[in-house]
């Protein structure tokens, strides 16, 4: 049975850090600079600007808060001791270590835990922890509230975009999970979250500038120090982006195929009419650091009688020649009004065994989080667009 927990406690009770006062914390202070988001040399020059530092000894200072903030977890600066009472006593009336709001956590059966995360008046996502995926568990975390594309079988693509996530709100995210997880300080070794994959509600690749800074957030080694290698960024297609992502971040990508015809990718992942399979492949080919070592991860819904024949399997092998690469079959998760089913089990193995028999890795993804509808594609929040009128009103 769904175990349904509401939860307005910012939910970092966890935390060994957060024994203070709960006013600097947590909530967005309106005037104060928020830690969370700055990258070290930001972080620098903001207490060389609120304190006349000179740059030497700010930029020492930030990497002190930086240790406490992203490895230990800190909320408050009164548990900063390294930093000097009167520096601990000053930092609240310029910069505050927030996090996003815990609007609702639910707990499925299989120990999925979803979230449902405010970042602002009317700005809510979603993201996502499954456990052991990856080396111990992975967040799914979200890049954009809604999508601007409508891929046909994805629950998100019925949502408008209301607006981009900063890289701020995708660090969010992590810190939330890890309050709730209890992990802190950042310890690798025996961390449940270990991986992080951008596969949530949105397009990454059309958030790239945040998406990047986040990942600089998360995989800094003084930090959360999740390696590059255990970031995944899934994207629908958006060709031109590739490139850069790879450069910039050395992330692992995966590609949310689905399809092995233009035709049928055409109405499946419409942004397909505009970046059609041949250019996406050849993106592939050129992605930054690839090699049998770091291979990009295809991702294949099944569909019931769309997408899930034999005949495609063997396409699908052909089309990715050449490409090193692993192809990850999702059997499709179903939402209210969805226009597809789930291919049937022994269809799903068929093609998985083609696959996996041409020599490509061809894992089945377990469906996670069903009862919470905290599976792929099933996210979506109420958040809606709201005109700058109305806002105003
Ligand atoms: N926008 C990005 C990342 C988010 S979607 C992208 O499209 O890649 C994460 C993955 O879930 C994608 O592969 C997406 O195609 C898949 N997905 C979407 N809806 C789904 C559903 N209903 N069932 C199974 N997988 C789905
Ligand atoms: Fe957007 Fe990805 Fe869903 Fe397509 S599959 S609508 S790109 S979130």
């Amino acid at each position: 049975m769904t175990k349904h927990i509401l939860d307005i406690s910012n939910g970092h009770s966890a935390n060994p850090n957060t024994d203070a006062t709960p006013d600097t914390a947590c909530v967005k202070n309106k005037g104060l600079q928020d830690v969370i988001g700055l990258t070290r040399p930001e972080l620098a020059q903001a207490l060389v600007e609120a304190f006349d530092l000179d740059p030497k000894k700010a930029k020492m200072r930030a990497s002190q808060i930086w240790r406490w903030v992203y490895h230990f977890g800190a909320t408050h600066f009164d548990a900063m001791t390294d930093l000097g009472k009167e520096m601990r006593a000053i930092l609240p009336d310029h910069f505050s270590i927030s996090r996003p709001e815990i609007i609702e956590k639910q707990v499925s059966t299989d120990g999925t835990r979803k979230y449902l995360l405010k970042f602002g008046p009317g700005v809510e996502a979603e993201c996502v922890f499954i456990p052991d995926v990856g080396r111990s568990g992975a967040l799914c975390v979200s890049s954009q509230v809604g999508c601007t594309l409508n891929c046909t079988f994805c629950h998100t693509g019925t949502q408008k975009l209301v607006r981009n996530l900063t890289a701020a709100e995708i660090v969010g995210q992590v810190m939330v999970v890890k309050d709730d997880l209890g992990e802190w300080p950042s310890d690798s070794d025996t961390r449940k979250l270990s991986n992080i994959v951008f596969m949530g509600m949105g397009e990454p690749l059309y958030n790239l500038p945040h998406v990047g800074t986040a990942i600089d957030l998360i995989s800094d080694e003084n930090g959360i120090a999740l390696s590059r290698r255990r970031i995944t960024v899934s994207t629908s297609g958006v060709v031109p982006q590739m490139h850069p992502l790879g450069l910039e971040t050395n992330a692992m990508l995966a590609i949310s195929l689905h399809a092995v015809q233009d035709e049928l990718r055409d109405v499946l992942v419409p942004i397909n009419k505009k970046y059609p399979l041949k250019e996406l492949l050849q993106a592939c080919r050129d992605y930054p650091g690839l090699s049998n070592a770091r291979r990009i991860t295809f991702e294949y819904v099944m569909l019931n009688g769309v997408n899930d024949s034999l005949v495609e399997a063997r396409e699908l092998v052909r089309l990715l020649k050449g490409i090193p690469a692993k192809i990850n079959l999702i059997p499709f998760n179903p939402w209210p009004g969805a226009p597809y089913e789930c291919s049937s089990w022994e269809r799903i193995e068929g093609f998985a065994d083609l696959v996996n028999r041409a020599g490509y890795a061809s894992p089945i993804r377990t469906p996670r989080g069903r009862d919470i509808a905290a599976a792929c594609g099933q996210l979506k929040s109420e958040s809606i667009k709201e005109r700058a009128s109305a806002r105003l009103k």
